[in-house]
């Protein structure tokens, strides 16, 4: 069969069609504008055949732009009610639909490794920060998201030191990739409207992390960090105590007295060296 006629941004179409109503506990808001989907393509700057993985493909609006722009697409989707119109959007151009959760699944089964895979998608916003450290922690295939978000979930991605919306995500992100923010999408796009503004983010994985600390570092550097942003009006002795004795922030060259928010990642990768790892 050839595609659709109507095209996948034809939301109230194909909602009728189906006889759907947008779930709001799976973040539903659906991209009714082909200029969007396609100016979301242009900043995600594929390479014609690239291996892109869409998580939540709707109903394929974005789908479709990213098989314009020439690249291979899979796409996730956890609503099983979504399959028939995406057999009919999408699935002629050559996409292949997968039923599951992202927030569950297997990436290596999924996105076979070596890669390089990207992911792109208008993720969810209540599992959007998840997703993201899911795919950056496990998923070393995946070598760049391009992903929209709530505007202030992109503003912690990519935060440095300092800012008000600088926090752990930030950190932990940092560590990983490169994070740049792309572009803001208006609301108006999206049926329905969702209360808050998005914006478009690309993470960049680096080769190696940017600290080179050996496994049970990094697992502390996790803790730290979590500690440290855990109690933001806190000073950092007393937000690290227990996980950083007072001679580790000498050794560090850390005050003690600090918060959280001043630290870049290279102070919280001495945190960690200069903090006893627990045996075990
Ligand atoms: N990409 C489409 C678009 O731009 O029109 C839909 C975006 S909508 C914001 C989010 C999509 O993610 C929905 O299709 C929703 O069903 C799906 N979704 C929600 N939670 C998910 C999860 N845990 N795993 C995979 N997909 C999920």
């Amino acid at each position: 069969a050839g595609p659709a006629t109507r095209p996948p941004w034809d939301v109230p179409f194909w909602l009728r069609s189906a006889g759907l109503r947008p779930s709001r506990a799976l973040g539903q808001h659906f991209l009714a504008d082909a200029n969007t989907a396609r100016r979301i393509v242009r900043l995600a700057a594929l390479t014609p055949g690239e291996r892109v993985l869409e998580i939540g493909p709707g109903l394929g609006a974005l789908t479709r732009a990213l098989v314009e722009a020439g690249a291979q697409v899979r796409a996730l989707e956890a609503d099983r009610h979504l399959l028939p119109v995406l057999a009919q959007t999408v699935a002629p151009l050559g996409v292949e639909v997968v039923l599951g959760d992202a927030c569950q699944v297997d990436w290596t089964t999924l996105a076979p490794p070596p890669g390089p895979w990207a992911v792109v998608a208008n993720l969810p916003y209540n599992v959007a920060v998840p997703i993201v450290m899911g795919l950056l922690e496990t998923a070393p295939q995946v070598t760049r998201l391009v992903v929209m978000v709530q505007r202030e979930v992109a503003d912690r991605l990519v935060a440095g030191p300092g800012s008000k919306a600088y926090g752990a995500v930030s950190v932990l992100v940092a560590y990983r990739a490169r994070a740049r923010r792309l572009g803001a999408v208006p609301a108006t796009v999206f049926v329905p409207r969702p209360k808050v503004a998005s914006a478009l983010v690309a993470l960049e994985r680096r080769e190696q992390p940017a600290l080179d600390l050996p496994g049970p570092l990094e697992a502390r550097l996790v803790t730290l960090v979590r500690a440290g942003f855990g109690h933001r009006r806190k000073t950092l002795r007393q937000a690290l105590a227990g996980l950083v004795p007072e001679d580790g922030f000498l050794a560090a060259g850390v005050d003690p007295r600090a918060r959280a928010e001043t630290l870049d990642l290279e102070a919280w990768g001495r945190l960690a060296r200069w903090s006893p790892v627990p045996a075990g």
